[in-house]
This record gives structure tokens, C-alpha cells and sequence, in this order.
């Protein structure tokens, strides 16, 4: 059986490596639209600073390892279900018997403007490294982000690490609003001004300004904010454009049943570009998350081998590493009843609904993580644990038992 995965990031890698586990004999080949083999977004960062290899988490001779015919700089232009056949932007077709959509996303800005040269973003390696070129050439000095989300973060404090002034426009009246409630965001906030970015919350960008080439962002209230590099770092949008015509339903993302297959026969899809159910609320949206991109791989590429394995569901949690204090933000930002402790620094907020763990928030020690998100997957009533769960001890081996065993 030949087996074909478009993109080769953490979802199309995952699959690739689930299907080689249970499948020896199966033709794998991974198409790349990049010149790189296989890495992690969120290592990029880590990459520029370091200059480790790090992001490339699965090593050079992963390809051949697990026996993947990995082909690199090839984007796949459309899919053509009937015929099991791939169009491919250089003129060639490739035929598959089972295709693995694993895409991911790109960068969303309804920011006008946004298309233009000169506008950045940090979304892919090859995007990333067009901006630190610019500034290891010191062509650039300044920079303006549109965007305090997570990735929006990221590439703020790594320009600061390579000394770059530092900008950072948000609309909302708190960073990263996806992950992080106001009280978590408010000491991200906090730690990020420490380092010397400079956040404007309530600051919308209304477009980007220049001739040929963006040189400014003009803010809704009128003002432009001029700078050498100007980043847009305003969501991302999953990557479809080889969908046209196929047929293939898509909303926002891939539409998909339980077991990742898409609505063409012998067609699977995975990671950023496919829209899942939230594990906790059945809300059907993109998940786009590392872990997610990896579990979703892992049930396409069973499936594929033969297994019947249905999906559990897209979780939301994140990490902050670069901040210098650790955040941990898993589940829900809300819930019928807030419970919050603090001490020496740390802070823990947890959310529960009808008494169950629905989410959390972890500032500064973060080792009650693992126990707490095993929780929220039980979905066990933890009214008994609940001023446990914000104890600096809980989640360390005793407490955790003393505090569960007597209602277990
Ligand atoms: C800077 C940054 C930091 C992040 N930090 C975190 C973090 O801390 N924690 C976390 O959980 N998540 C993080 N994420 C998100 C995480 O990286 C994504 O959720 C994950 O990479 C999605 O994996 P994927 O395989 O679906 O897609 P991607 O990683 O986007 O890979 C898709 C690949 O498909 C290729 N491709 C697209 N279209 C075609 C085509 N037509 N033909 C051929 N190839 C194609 C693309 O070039 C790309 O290489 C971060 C993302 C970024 C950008």
C-alpha cells in the first residue's frame, strides 16, 4: 500500500512513525512544501538564541530510519479524489492509495495591508528565517508585532534576546486571550515588560503602510507606528488551498468523523488544518496545538494500519518557557466556580464546573500539571480535593495520594 502525507510537521511525522511501528511493509512517502526536514515550531525560537538543532526534534537521518521516502521543497497543488492522484505545483502528479492531509496552518492577518513585502511573520522556518537574517545583518534594529497571542510572544522575546527594540500592539486588554485568563495574563504581561518589550494593550493596527514595500502600521486611533522589521502575528488559518476543487468538506478546517477521515474515500487528515470536537465542551473548532497535531497523527496513522481507533477529542493547554517564570494554562478559562491560591510568587487557578476540573492555571511551580490534567480527563468529582489542588504540595507523590485515596 502506498501511502502519501503532505507536510511533514508534527502531525504528518506522527503518523508516519505509527504507521512504521505496526506497518513494515507500506510505501511512506512525505511530501514537504519547505526545504527542511522535519521541526518543531515552538523549538524555532530556541534555534535562533542556541544555534542548536534542536527544532530539528527528530534528527537527520529520520527519514531513512523509519524508511520514508522524504521528499522536500515539493507543495502539492491540488487533490484529485477519484483518480487517488496528487497535482503538484511543478507540473508532476503523484498517485497515492491512502493520503494523510497534514498541512497545518499559516498565518491569518484581516490586517490591511498584510500582503504586502516587508510584512513578517513567524509562523513557518523559512519565515523565521527571513526575519533574523535582517537583524544578524543589522539591517534592522526596531521592530513592530501585531499581536499578543502566543506566537506573537515568542517571537517578541526572541528579538529582544537578539537585541532588537521591541513594539508589541494588542486590541484586546490582555495578552494572549486564547490561553491565559486576566489574572495569569496579567504577570505574563508583567514578565514580558521586564524584558523590555513593549506591550500596548487596547491598541487595535488598522493596516500596514507603504509604497512597495510596508514601512509602518497605522493604528486605529490614527497614529503610525514606524519600524526596520513589522511582524503580523494575528492567528493562523489552516492551509487548504489544495482542497479546491476536490470536493472535500471544509469549513475553517477539514471536517472529519471521529476516526480522522475526511469526507473522500482513502483520504485522512491531521494536526492545524482539520477542525476536531473540544474534549471537554464538544465544540467543533481548529486545535492548533503540538500535542494535538501529534495525537491526531497517532489515531490516522493506526487507522491506517489497520486498527479501529476513534479520537478522543482536541485538548487546549500551553506552555510558557521563554518568560523566565513558568506558565502552565490547561482547560478551560471558566467554569461555575473560580478557586485561586498564591504564595511565594506562585499562583494557581483552578476552574470547575458542576465540581468538576475543567481547567487550570499554573504560575511558577508548575509540577502539579500532569495530575491535575489527568483529572480533568477523568472527569471525576473533585469536590473533596478542591483547596488540595492549591496546595504547593499537591501533585507531589504522598500528597496526592492522601489527598485521593480517601475518596477513591
Ligand atoms: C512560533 C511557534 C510557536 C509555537 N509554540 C507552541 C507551543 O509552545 N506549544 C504548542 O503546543 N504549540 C505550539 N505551536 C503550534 C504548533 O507548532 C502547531 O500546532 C503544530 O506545528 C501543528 O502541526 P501540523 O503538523 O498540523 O502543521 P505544521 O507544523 O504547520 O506543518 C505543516 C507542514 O505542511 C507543509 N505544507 C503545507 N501545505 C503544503 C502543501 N500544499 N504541499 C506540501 N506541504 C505543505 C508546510 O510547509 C508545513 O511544513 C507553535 C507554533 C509556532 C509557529
Amino acid at each position: 500500500m502506498k501511502i502519501v502525507i503532505v507536510g511533514a510537521g508534527p502531525a504528518g511525522v506522527s503518523a508516519a512513525e505509527t504507521i512504521r511501528a505496526y506497518d513494515r511493509q507500506a510505501k511512506i512517502v512525505m511530501l514537504s512544501a519547505e526545504p527542511y526536514l522535519p521541526y518543531s515550531p515552538p523549538a524555532m525560537a530556541d534555534h535562533f538564541i542556541t544555534g542548536s538543532n534542536s527544532h530539528l526534534w527528530r534528527g537527520k537521518g529520520w527519514p531513512k530510519q523509519i524508511g520514508v521516502d522524504y521528499r522536500k521543497g515539493v507543495e502539492v497543488s491540488q487533490i484529485e479524489p477519484e483518480a487517488h492522484r496528487l497535482q503538484l505545483k511543478d507540473g508532476k502528479t503523484l498517485k497515492y492509495d491512502r493520503l494523510i492531509i497534514a498541512t497545518g496552518s499559516r498565518l491569518y492577518a484581516p490586517v490591511e495591508g498584510s500582503d504586502m513585502p516587508g510584512v513578517h511573520n513567524f509562523k513557518s522556518l523559512s519565515a523565521a528565517e527571513a526575519i533574523v537574517a535582517q537583524i544578524k545583518s543589522k539591517k534592522a534594529r526596531t521592530a513592530v508585532i501585531v499581536g499578543a497571542g502566543f506566537i506573537g510572544m515568542e517571537i517578541a522575546l526572541l528579538l529582544r534576546e537578539l537585541g532588537v527594540d521591541v513594539i508589541q500592539v494588542e486590541m484586546l486588554d490582555q495578552v494572549m486571550s486564547s490561553m491565559l485568563d486576566k489574572d495569569t495574563a496579567a504577570i505574563a504581561l508583567h514578565l514580558m515588560q521586564d524584558r523590555g518589550v513593549d506591550v500596548r494593550l487596547n491598541t487595535k493596527a488598522k493596516a500596514f503602510l507603504g509604497k512597495r514595500k510596508a514601512k509602518g502600521v497605522q493604528l486605529s486611533a490614527g497614529k503610525v507606528l514606524e519600524a526596520d522589521i513589522l511582524i503580523a502575528a494575528t492567528g493562523v488559518k489552516p492551509n487548504l488551498d489544495l482542497l479546491e476543487g476536490s470536493g472535500i468538506e471544509h469549513k475553517w478546517g477539514i471536517r472529519v468523523d471521529d476516526h480522522l477521515r475526511t469526507s473522500a474515500a482513502d483520504i485522512y487528515a491531521a494536526g492545524d488544518a482539520v477542525e476536531v470536537p473540544d474534549r471537554l465542551t464538544g465544540e467543533v473548532s481548529v486545535h492548533a496545538i503540538f500535542p494535538n497535531a501529534v495525537e491526531q497523527g497517532r489515531v490516522v496513522g493506526l487507522n491506517l494500519a489497520g486498527y479501529d481507533v476513534r479520537y478522543e477529542g482536541g485538548d487546549r493547554m500551553n506552555s510558557l518557557k521563554h518568560l523566565g517564570l513558568p506558565i502552565m494554562a490547561v482547560g478551560l478559562k471558566e467554569g461555575d466556580e473560580k478557586v485561586q491560591g498564591k504564595q511565594n510568587g506562585d499562583l494557581r487557578t483552578i476552574y470547575l464546573k458542576e465540581n468538576r476540573l475543567v481547567g487550570f492555571q499554573l504560575v511558577g511551580d508548575i509540577r502539579a500539571a500532569g495530575i491535575m490534567r489527568t483529572l480533568i480527563m477523568q472527569g471525576s468529582d473533585v469536590r473533596p480535593l478542591k483547596h488540595h489542588l492549591l496546595d504547593p504540595n499537591f501533585g507531589q507523590g504522598m500528597m496526592v495520594w492522601q489527598a485521593i485515596a480517601p475518596y477513591a
